[in-house]
């Protein structure tokens, strides 16, 4: 019965989906629209206490989100239901009954220490960018990786968003009329929160390569550590406040407040006595991040790109006026 608790089980799915449309309660269509309204804002979502509630809503979020095929919203909404799932993964009991239902090979070792194959940590953990998930740091005992409870938890995290993701990444044209109400809302929704990310507060005129870690980050990606370096002292360069730079990180899923706060007063020279400057553009793109545009003609550092813009757009004025 517990299990219930985890709706997106590929056996909850088959044995939920084949509900008749005139059975759904107007209760479990509007859990399904709350569920998505609540990944976009929050970036979570909440279970509701009726088990089947939960299994069936999840299943009318998943239609929802594939029928309006916004990338954005895929990756937000998959990653705000595996990081539910890990909240009660990392305390519970049943991790490993959730781990053999999503075909991942947990053993457990004694109380609270548990082993997983070596390929499968590998696949597993390769987008996890913090050091301590980096083999090196890993103890292998006998071709397996042991690992802590919370440790495996964060690892299913990583399988089930993943998996969430492609499934709605799947193409869906005709949805019921019942739905199609809520999708227009949701849109409205997902606008808004586009609108109020991060890149609106910043203002105009940023570098594509600084546009591309931002939006890596805030559709929920785990960034290189270059990555971080380079917007972290790009953003603090550009005037924007240690907590701005921290809000923008909170959409990672290993966001971890009290080491992000650390890491940005580091950069912002708070506590180091230096404030570091972003990486140059050639170091950029040594570290396969440049995604040069017209506007990087000329400049040596991404905080220039502002400055050289600006003054550009004003020849260019100059220069409209004087031919008349
Ligand atoms: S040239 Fe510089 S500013 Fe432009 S994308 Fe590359 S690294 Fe960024």
């Amino acid at each position: 019965m517990t299990l219930f608790k985890y709706p997106f089980l590929p056996k909850l799915v088959e044995k939920y989906s084949g509900i008749p449309i005139s059975e759904l309660s107007a209760r479990e269509i509007n859990l399904a629209k709350e569920r998505v309204i609540e990944s976009i804002r929050r970036g979570v979502v909440s279970y509701p206490s009726d088990y089947e509630e939960n299994v069936v809503s999840y299943i009318l979020a998943m239609i929802i989100v594939a029928s309006i095929g916004d990338q954005y919203l895929r990756r937000r909404y998959s990653l705000a239901e595996a990081k539910t799932a890990y909240r009660y993964l990392k305390d519970e009991e049943d991790i490993l009954e959730v781990a053999r239902e999503i075909g991942v090979d947990v053993k457990e070792r004694n109380r609270g220490s548990f082993t997983i194959p070596l390929w499968e940590y590998l696949k597993l953990s390769k987008t996890i960018r913090d050091e301590r998930w980096k083999l090196v740091n890993r103890t292998l005992i006998n071709g397996n990786v042991l690992l802590s409870r919370r440790e495996v938890a964060r690892l299913l995290m990583e399988k089930i968003r993943s998996e969430i993701e492609e499934r709605v990444s799947v193409k869906v044209e005709n949805i019921p009329s019942f739905l199609e109400n809520w999708v227009s809302e949701i849109k409205l929704e997902l606008e808004k929160r586009k609108k109020s990310e991060f890149k609106g507060r910043i203002g105009g005129r940023i570098p594509p390569c600084m546009i591309r870690i931002m939006e890596r980050i805030k559709s929920g990606e785990n960034v290189s550590h270059q990555e971080r370096f380079a917007i972290t002292s790009y953003l603090i360069g550009r005037g924007k406040s240690v907590e701005e730079v921290i809000s923008l990180f909170s959409s990672s899923p290993d966001f971890d407040e009290k080491k992000t706060r650390y890491q940005v007063l580091h950069i912002s020279g708070e506590i180091s006595g230096k404030r570091y400057s972003p990486p140059s553009c050639d170091k950029m793109r040594t570290f396969g991040l440049c995604y040069m545009d017209e506007g990087c003609k000329g400049i040596r550092n991404p905080l220039q790109y502002r400055g050289v813009k600006i003054d550009r757009e004003r020849r260019s004025k100059k220069q409209s006026k004087r031919e008349g």
